[in-house]
């Protein structure tokens, strides 16, 4: 089995999910008590947070960079960044190691070929949703990209950072999410990325006929299978 090296704490409140997940699929296909082998480093997701509004990317990129070469010499076998943002700077990251990277977004775009799914609505942070860097996997892949509106996507930036990054879900917040799912259905979305690692902890596929697509599932789920094949 590989070893797994993670990148989490972006924000923990999803990494206890990654590591619950990995576990359970390596449960699974392995059976008896496999459990996955893996290596965790988890940031103070203060000051990420902070390098992100301050547009500081590369020093955010320099600090990741980091982690994951110490994952490397501690024996990782590949990289799983726990967060859908920080792939932003995935490139510079791994420019620095000779192992490879597992790309949220592109183990997500394989996922939607899969389901032939070729226009999909993406929830995610400002960055993830108005920036370039992620959509762009997608379309790399032939999928067709819809963002919410400018008044949508405050609303969804701000449930993340100020609830969800801090372990608060909100009933109320559930159903402004659950909204604007509807909308991008309406605009002619086949089904919606969750991307952005925190918001399954908020919206699940039972609260909705939308199909969901939620990241961190998807990406903890690749990385299990990857580290037993
Ligand atoms: N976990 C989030 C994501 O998947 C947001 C936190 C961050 O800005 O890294 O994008």
């Amino acid at each position: 089995m590989k070893t797994i090296g993670l990148i989490g704490g972006m924000s923990w409140e999803s990494t206890v999910s990654y590591y619950q997940q990995i576990n359970e699929i390596v449960k699974k296909e392995a059976g008896s008590l496999h459990s996955a082998e893996c290596l965790l480093y988890s940031v103070d997701f203060a000051e990420i947070e902070q390098y992100q509004s301050q547009g500081n990317w590369k020093k955010s990129g320099e600090v990741l960079t980091g982690i994951a070469v110490k994952l490397e010499q501690a024996g990782a076998d590949f990289i799983v960044i726990c967060t859908n943002t920080m792939h932003k700077v995935a490139p510079e990251i791994q420019a620095a190691l000779s192992i490879p990277i597992l790309h949220i977004a592109e183990e997500t775009a394989e996922h939607l070929n899969k389901q032939n799914i070729c226009k999909v609505g993406l929830l995610g942070t400002r960055y993830t949703m108005q920036e370039d860097f992620y959509k762009n996997k997608l379309i790399d892949f032939g999928i067709d990209v819809l963002i919410p509106e400018e008044q949508d996507m405050d609303k969804i930036n701000q449930i993340i950072f100020e609830e969800l990054c801090l372990g608060i879900i909100s009933e109320k917040s559930k159903k402004i999410y659950l909204e604007i799912i509807a909308k991008l259905n309406s605009a002619g979305a086949e089904g919606v990325i969750l991307g952005c690692t925190e918001i399954g902890l908020l919206v699940k596929s039972e609260d909705t006929d939308v199909p969901l697509f939620d990241t961190a599932k998807i990406h903890a789920e690749s990385a299990a299978l990857y580290a037993l094949n």
